[in-house]
């Protein structure tokens, strides 16, 4: 097997349909060599049906469904563990990473590079407050991450089987893919492409799912939020020697013990910043105790080919 495009779809029952009409074209070249593995990741509406369909006029789809919905990173993972080609291609199933940019990744794989991902120069039909959001997302998780990933890249790339491997030896549940290949290393460049706005259905990523990525990836990324609190201590040791003076000033010219508004004001900000650092603790701890938990990452329900490799890789 050549080449391995894999798909992760939620609900996305009116996708399907073109999704693989476009892949066909795409994958064209390739055809005898290719496989387009599409993993339904729990939907209630009709996606196992229109898969199983996409099948009859496109032979290169299998399918995979999923015990229950996961989200998208991990049935992501799962398409990704069943691929078996020398080359990943990954993308969404909304269609708003144009699928054609596969020549100019496979172009630069050809080049020597393991992984070519793209990156959005422009997104259209996106609200302004989720163009926002992404914005000082990628921002931000660079000012905190250890490892540089790149902005404004989602999870559409084509990568190396070496590049793949390395990404699938990483046994960890929270799984941010993004960051995973960025770490990874090897040779990494991006295409520029302009990202559509989705054509059919409606996003699958409201904002409490965005800030659990967000969360996952600060926290499986970086340290520096621990460090977070000990700084702080910092500031709120300065904080409380001004207090200090203060407070004994008032006591020795005024003889009065002053109001209660610095007690309340030194109690509020000083309570603020310990939830804040017990919450930082917390994310930490929450994820040691999936981490050790060690359970699978998920179950596939049915499958439309049997020689889909269904390994639930075993994670130490
Ligand atoms: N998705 C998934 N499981 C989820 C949420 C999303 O498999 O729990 C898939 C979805 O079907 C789509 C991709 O992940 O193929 C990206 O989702 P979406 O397009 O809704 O995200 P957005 O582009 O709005 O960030
Ligand atoms: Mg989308």
């Amino acid at each position: 097997m050549f080449l391995s495009v894999v798909v992760p779809c939620m609900n996305e029952q009116e996708s399907i349909a073109g999704l693989v009409a476009r892949l066909m074209l795409v994958i064209e070249p390739y055809k005898d060599r290719a496989e387009i593995i599409l993993v339904d990741d729990g939907s209630k509406d009709d996606t196992w049906n229109e898969i199983k369909q996409a099948q009859d006029i496109c032979p290169q789809v299998k399918g995979i469904r999923m015990s229950s919905n996961r989200g998208h990173q991990i049935a992501l993972t799962a398409g990704l563990e069943a691929a078996q080609g020398l080359r990943i291609f990954m993308l969404d199933a909304d269609l708003q990473d144009p699928p054609e940019l596969l020549q100019d990744m496979m172009i630069m794989m050809d080049r020597g590079y393991d992984v070519v991902y793209g990156r959005r120069a422009e997104r259209q039909g996106e609200t302004v407050f989720k163009r926002a959001s992404a914005y000082a997302f990628y921002r931000f998780l660079n000012l905190m991450s250890d490892v540089e990933i790149p902005r404004d890249t989602g999870d559409f790339r084509l990568v190396t089987r070496r590049a793949l491997d390395a990404v699938l030896a990483m046994p960890e549940k929270s799984r941010f893919l993004r960051g995973m290949f960025a770490w990874v290393g090897f040779r990494q460049i991006g295409i520029e492409y302009n990202r559509a706005g989705r054509e059919l259905g409606e996003t699958k990523y409201p904002l409490s799912k965005m800030i659990g990525l967000a969360m996952d990836a600060m926290t499986a990324f970086s340290t520096k939020p621990l460090r977070l609190a000990t700084r702080l201590s910092f500031v709120s040791f300065g904080v409380a020697g001004l207090m200090m003076v203060y407070v004994l000033h008032s006591l020795i010219v005024y003889q009065t013990a002053p109001g209660w508004a610095s007690v309340v004001m030194a109690i509020s900000a000083f309570s603020g910043v310990q939830l804040l650092t017990l919450g930082i603790l917390g994310e930490y701890i929450g994820r040691l105790y999936v981490e050790a938990k060690a359970r699978p990452l998920y179950f596939i329900a049915e499958q439309t080919d049997a020689d889909v490799p269904v390994v639930t890789r075993k994670r130490a």
